[in-house]
């Protein structure tokens, strides 16, 4: 008996936008990036909603796939990720912003079992201290600075940090001791190989524990930076972790709309807000019920500097025109068969053929920030869970 798939979101018939999440891609997407870092753990970044696709939908599937060790922003991301696994044992789920500041801080990590990633002396010696409180001292990872300069302890203070640790008899609990690429998407910069070598000092001074350092991106760089553990994120959702490379991961979300309505216009009237787009010979339009509070950024729209987004229809890619509206865009749909046009019929604005990377490349933003933008009043519909 095959289930029919899991929606959520406002029903199919009062939507005006279908997103559809292919969890078997998601699945996909993990082994290959898993198949690369052998021997290396393979884990997976699901902050921010799983970079919009659902957090819930997202670990269960990645779970059943294989993976172990989960990693989110903040502590309220990983309950939700504790939930979405069922309490079931043998889950890590680490938050990357670490501690905050105060003393209930603690409580979130307890009940729902996580583990912060410390960033700083400060949430070190508030660790170290809540653990001598509490019988039992939550396991963590170590986050070091190595060049981002946003979180991580300084990797020169490496050595001091484990003189603290041991003083403490608490060096059994760091699980990771790990650092965040700058720029691992651009494989050339010289960047990459300054922070390699500085976690190399940091492994050095820590050796005989676990590492971690590589993102999407970091997977992919020729000195396969691997060590005991990958955090691939953006590249598990169909980004491509090698930009200017073909992208070997495969499509993860599919956003599709159906034309509203048809005008035809002179060349010469224009479109939109302000008038943007003027049209320079007699064209065909179609609107489309998607705007930028469904997350199409407005910086999508084309300029005499770059091209604005696309959507197909009917095999063709028919360019946005004019500015994008609240919860409204228009399409030149001038070189579409008439036959192919009607109200109802689905332009596609992410899939097989537009990318998440050339949507945010269009709208002079990246990938990521389309994924983690994806509105609320979409229909979602979760494919092979
Ligand atoms: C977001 C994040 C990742 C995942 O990065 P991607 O580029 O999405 O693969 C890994 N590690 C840290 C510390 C992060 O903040």
């Amino acid at each position: 008996m095959t289930l029919p798939p899991e929606t959520s979101g406002p029903p199919l018939s009062a939507a005006q936008a279908i997103l559809t999440i292919d969890l078997g891609a998601l699945a996909q997407n993990w082994r290959k990036l898993r198949h690369y870092s052998t021997p290396a753990e393979c884990g997976a970044v699901v902050k921010a909603d799983a970079y919009g696709i659902g957090i819930e939908q997202a670990v269960r599937t990645l779970a059943a796939a294989g993976c172990r060790t989960f990693f989110v922003a903040q502590a309220s991301e990983g309950a939700r990720v504790r939930a979405a696994l069922n309490k079931q044992d043998g889950y890590r789920i680490y938050c990357l912003n670490g501690l905050l500041p105060g003393p209930q801080v603690f409580d979130a990590f307890i009940e729902h079992d996580l583990r912060p990633v410390i960033g700083s002396r400060a949430e070190l010696d508030a660790w170290i201290k809540q653990g001598a409180l509490h019988l039992q001292q939550m396991p963590v990872a170590l986050q070091f600075n190595t060049g981002m300069n946003r979180l991580g302890i300084d990797a020169h203070d490496a050595a001091e940090v484990l003189a603290v640790l041991r003083a403490a008899g608490v060096e059994s609990k760091i699980d990771y001791v790990m650092s965040h690429f700058v720029s691992s998407e651009a494989e050339r910069d010289p960047l990459n190989g300054a922070q390699i070598k500085a976690f190399d000092l940091v492994r050095n001074v820590f050796a005989g524990f676990r590492f971690s350092l590589a993102n999407s991106s970091g997977i992919m760089l020729p000195q396969k930076p691997h060590y005991d553990l990958v955090r691939p994120g953006y590249a598990l959702y169909g980004g491509n972790p090698s930009p200017g490379v073909p992208n070997s991961m495969q499509p993860v979300v599919k956003l599709q709309a159906p034309i509203i309505q048809l005008r035809s216009i002179e060349a010469g009237e224009s479109t939109g807000y302000n008038a943007q787009w003027t049209a320079k010979r007699r064209s065909r339009l179609a609107t489309i019920g998607i705007g930028y509070a469904d997350g199409l950024p407005r910086s999508a729209m084309s300029t005499p500097e770059k091209p604005g987004a696309q959507a197909e229809i009917a095999g063709r890619l028919c360019p946005l025109v004019g500015r994008v509206s609240m919860d409204l865009i228009v399409l030149d749909v001038t070189d579409v068969p008439e036959s192919e046009l009607a109200p109802g019929a689905m332009a596609e604005l992410l899939g097989e053929r537009i990318s998440i990377d050339d949507l945010g490349e269009r709208a002079g933003t990246i990938g990521y920030e389309i994924l983690t933008s994806l509105g609320r009043r979409y229909h979602r519909v979760y494919l092979n869970p």
